[in-house]
């Protein structure tokens, strides 16, 4: 088919954008379709996981750290630059062909169009899940003391020997707590039931730090303070007794969604959490023309950083793979 693109890349966050600058530079004419605001099941902007924070201290370049929105306002601009195609769309649904050099695979856009594509990278990245209390966004977005990557933003001097607050009962919300031990006075992981789903390992290398502590049965019902968080509004799960906990840092550790739902029953393989399978260190899937960038194939590093090196191999191996499929 003549007038299929030879890539279309899904997803506009440091994977996508990364890819997209590859891509063009290596004048493969790339498509990104950057994705549209919603709410999946935690807010989803254009852009990615990094407009949902401030201050990014860890992406190597900026000695100083850059804000979130910033850094992905550069990327953008810089995939531009060199001749990317901005599309402003989701993509609702994919049909992947088997032999996408003689028969491109369909993309469903959400206006109705359907475009076709010699090879798609998939980097949609993967949704970190909110509580969705009334005030955790607004202080999460305003670099008011929520966040959801420990890793991520434990380190910031506002969080130095603060009394901090982790919610979770996993193994990841185990690592985050430990994590942040190194930096709070004390760590308190919220937890609703009695009892932690961590394995005990986990469990043991976070209870054995000297600041660590359980809070068990309860939850947050939200977030209290004006421009910063002052603390939490807890209920206890057993008796519904109300009580506040003076805190400096919420931490919410409750897990991830992949953003794989347009992309199930296509053939696709994916992990048993839900990750699109990478059986290789490429980015190659097991379809073919198919590659997946980022977060929404990775479960354990979820960095900016990672997501973006990922970008750089998904464009490489579809270059590659156009040049030997005779199509570039
Ligand atoms: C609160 C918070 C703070 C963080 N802080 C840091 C930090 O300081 N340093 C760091 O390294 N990492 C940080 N991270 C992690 C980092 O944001 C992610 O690792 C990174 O954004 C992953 O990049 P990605 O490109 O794989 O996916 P994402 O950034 O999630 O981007 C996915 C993109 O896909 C788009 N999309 C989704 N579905 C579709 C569709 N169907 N059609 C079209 N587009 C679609 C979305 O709109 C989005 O643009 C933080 C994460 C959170 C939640």
């Amino acid at each position: 088919m003549s007038n299929a693109h030879k890539l279309v890349i899904i997803g506009s966050g440091p994977a996508g954008w990364t890819a997209a600058i590859y891509a063009a530079r290596a004048q493969l004419d790339p498509i990104v379709y950057c994705g549209v605001p919603k709410q999946d099941p935690g807010p989803v902007l254009p852009g990615g996981q990094l407009m949902l924070t401030t201050e990014v201290e860890n992406y190597p370049g900026f000695e100083h750290g850059i804000e979130g929105p910033e850094m992905m306002e550069r990327f953008r601009k810089q995939a531009e630059r060199f001749g990317t195609k901005v599309l402003e769309h989701d993509v609702e649904r994919c049909e992947f062909s088997s032999d996408p050099a003689h028969k491109p695979h369909a993309l469903h856009i959400d206006d109705g169009k359907v475009v076709h594509a010699h090879s798609v990278i998939i980097a949609t990245g993967a949704t970190a899940n909110w509580l969705n209390l009334p005030n955790e966004m607004r202080l999460a977005r305003s670099g008011g003391g929520v966040s959801a990557c420990a890793v991520c933003d434990g380190a910031l001097p506002a969080y130095r020997n603060q009394p901090l607050a982790v919610v979770g009962g996993g193994d990841t919300a185990m690592e985050e707590a430990s994590y942040l031990t190194k930096f709070g006075s004390v760590v308190y992981v919220i937890h609703r039931r009695d009892s932690l789903r961590a394995s005990k390992i986990m469990q043991q290398r976070f209870l054995s730090r000297p600041n660590a502590k359980v809070l068990w049965n309860k939850v947050v019902i939200d977030v209290l303070g004006d421009a910063k968080i002052s603390g939490l509004l807890l209920e206890d799960t057993v008796t519904g007794e109300r009580s506040t906990l003076d805190v400096k840092g919420l931490f919410i550790a409750i897990g991830h969604t992949p953003a794989t739902k347009f992309i199930k029953n296509t053939g696709l393989k994916f992990t048993d959490k839900g990750y699109i399978d990478l059986p290789t260190r490429t980015s190659y899937t097991n379809l073919p023309g198919v590659f997946a960038a980022g977060d929404v194939a990775d479960a354990d590093y979820r960095q900016a950083v990672t997501a973006a090196g990922m970008g750089c191999t998904a464009a490489l191996d579809a270059e590659r793979w156009l040049a030997g499929a005779g199509m570039h």
